[in-house]
C-alpha cells in the first residue's frame, strides 16, 4: 500500500493530474500493461528525487540524484516492469540490483510483488529506506556489492538489474527460478541494450535484445558512506 502524495488534487506541479499526464505518455510510447500503468499513475515519483528537481519529477527523464547516480526515466521503469510481468507465471519474488533511489522497487511493491534490492553506496540505500518507511513500501533491501546477488533469499522469478554491465553477471542466472525472467541493460559505454533472459523449465536459456537504453554502469565494491 502506498502512502498518500502530499497532493492528491489541484494544478501543482506534483498533482495527480501530472502524473495522469505522465501515464498517458507512457501510453502512446507504447506501455501497454495496465497494472504498469497504475502502479505509475500512484507512486509519487517527485518524493524520489530531491525537492529541487520535484517540478521535474513527472517529465519523462533520468534524474541526478547524487553520488554520480540517476533515477531512471519512467519509461524505462515501466518497460523494464513491462518485460517481467509478461511472464507465463506473475512474478511473485523479486530481486532488484540497484535501489538507487528507490523508485523501481516502489513501483513493484505497489503491483504486490515482495521486493529485494541491493544498493553498493550506503548513502543512497539509507535515503531509500526512509522514503520506502514514510510511504508504507515493506521491502527487503541491503548494502551490497549486487554482482553476488542475494543467494540466501533466492530463487527469484525475476532479476532486475538497473545499471549497465558489459555482460550478464552470469551468478545472478544461477538465482533465477526456472520460468524466471532477468532483464538488465547489456553493453560498454554509450551504446547498452535492454535484454532479457528467460529460463526455461528445463534450465535453458532465451535471450532476446529488446530496445537501446542508456544506464549508469555497475561498480564493484561497496560504499560505505
Ligand atoms: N533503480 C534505481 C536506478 C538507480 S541507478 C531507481 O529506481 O532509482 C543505478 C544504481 O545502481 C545506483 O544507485 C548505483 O549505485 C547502483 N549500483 C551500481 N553498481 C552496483 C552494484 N554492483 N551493486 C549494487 N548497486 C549498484
Amino acid at each position: 500500500m502506498i502512502g498518500r502524495p502530499l497532493q492528491s488534487s489541484g494544478v501543482g506541479f506534483t498533482s495527480q493530474r501530472v502524473r495522469d499526464r505522465l501515464v498517458e505518455r507512457l501510453k502512446a510510447q507504447g506501455i501497454r500493461n495496465p497494472n504498469v500503468l497504475r502502479a505509475i499513475g500512484s507512486v509519487p515519483r517527485h518524493l524520489f528525487v530531491d525537492e529541487v528537481l520535484a517540478s521535474r519529477a513527472y517529465e519523462d527523464s533520468a534524474l541526478p540524484i547524487g553520488f554520480g547516480q540517476t533515477i531512471s526515466q519512467p519509461w524505462v521503469v515501466a518497460r523494464m516492469t513491462e518485460l517481467i510481468l509478461d511472464a507465463d507465471v506473475a512474478p511473485k519474488r523479486v530481486l532488484e540490483i540497484g535501489t538507487g533511489s528507490g523508485y523501481q522497487a516502489a513501483i513493484l511493491a505497489a503491483l504486490g510483488i515482495e521486493v529485494h534490492t541491493v544498493e553498493r553506496i550506503g548513502d543512497l540505500l539509507r535515503t531509500a529506506r526512509k522514503r520506502f518507511r514514510s510511504l508504507g513500501i515493506a521491502l527487503r533491501s541491503k548494502h551490497d556489492d549486487g554482482h553476488i546477488g542475494w543467494a540466501e533469499e533466492g530463487p527469484f522469478d525475476a532479476i532486475m538489474v538497473t545499471a549497465g554491465a558489459e555482460a550478464i553477471v552470469e551468478g545472478l542466472i544461477d538465482q533465477l527460478a526456472p520460468g524466471g525472467t532477468l532483464v538488465a541493460p547489456v553493453g560498454g559505454g554509450a551504446t547498452q541494450a535492454l535484454v532479457r533472459i528467460r529460463k526455461q523449465m528445463d534450465g535453458s536459456l532465451d535471450i532476446k535484445e529488446m530496445e537501446p537504453v542508456l544506464f549508469v554502469p555497475l561498480l564493484p565494491g561497496v560504499v560505505d558512506r
